[in-house]
C-alpha cells in the first residue's frame, strides 16, 4: 500500500486546525461528537491540540445506503450526554457522498445543539449524492477520490491502526 499522508503530516495540519477551532470556540459551551469509529485517532489527536473546556462524547452512525435523501441514519451507538444549549464540533474521518455527515449533522441539530460545525479528516474529490453534505466546516486534506485506509479508517476492519493514511489497492 502506497501511502498518501504520512503521520507527520497529519499532526502538522492538526497543530494547524487545532489553533482555527480554538479561536472559533472562544466563549461558548462546546461538546466534540466523536464519530465512532474510523475517526478516533484522529479526534484523540485533534482535542488534545484544542484549548477550550469542553464536554467529548461519541456517537456510532450508518447511514441507509439505498434511501439516501431520506436523511435517516441508524445509531448504533447513541450519545451518552446531552447537546441541547451547547454548541456540537462533530469530528467525523472522510467526506464522500456526504449523506453520513449531512444525516448526522441533522441528527444533532434535532437533537436540539445550539449550533452543529463539521471537522473531518479527509474530503474525498468525489460526486457527492443528492441531499448529501457539499463541504465540511473544516477538513485537514483533500484527497482524489481513492479508497483509503489507515490513522482510522479500515478495510474491512483491519489497518484502523497505521500511523500514516495508505492508497488501498
Ligand atoms: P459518505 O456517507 O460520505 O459516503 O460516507 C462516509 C463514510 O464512508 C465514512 O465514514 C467511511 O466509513 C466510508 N468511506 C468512504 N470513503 C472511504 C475510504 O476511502 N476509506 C475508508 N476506509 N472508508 C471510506
Ligand atoms: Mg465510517
Amino acid at each position: 500500500m502506497k501511502t498518501l499522508i504520512t503521520a507527520e503530516e497529519i499532526a502538522n495540519r492538526i497543530e494547524e486546525l487545532a489553533r482555527e477551532i480554538t479561536a472559533f470556540y472562544q466563549g461558548k459551551a462546546l461538546t466534540a461528537v466523536v464519530t465512532l469509529n474510523g475517526a478516533m485517532p484522529f479526534a484523540s489527536d485533534l482535542l488534545r491540540k484544542i484549548r477550550l473546556p469542553m464536554y467529548v462524547d461519541t456517537l456510532g452512525v450508518s447511514s441507509y445506503v439505498n434511501n439516501q435523501s431520506s436523511g435517516k441514519i441508524h445509531v448504533r451507538s447513541p450519545l451518552k450526554l446531552p447537546v441541547k444549549e451547547r454548541h456540537v464540533l462533530l469530528i467525523d474521518d472522510i467526506l464522500d457522498t456526504g449523506c453520513t455527515l449531512a444525516n448526522t449533522v441533522a441528527y444533532l441539530k434535532d437533537s436540539g445543539a445550539l449550533s452543529v460545525r463539521s471537522c473531518v479528516l479527509l474530503d474525498k474529490e468525489t460526486k457527492r449524492s443528492p441531499g448529501g453534505a457539499l463541504s465540511a466546516d473544516w477538513y485537514a486534506f483533500r484527497i482524489p477520490d481513492v479508497y483509503v485506509a489507515g490513522y482510522g479508517l479500515d478495510a474491512d476492519e483491519y489497518y484502523r491502526n497505521l500511523p500514516d493514511i495508505k492508497i488501498f489497492s
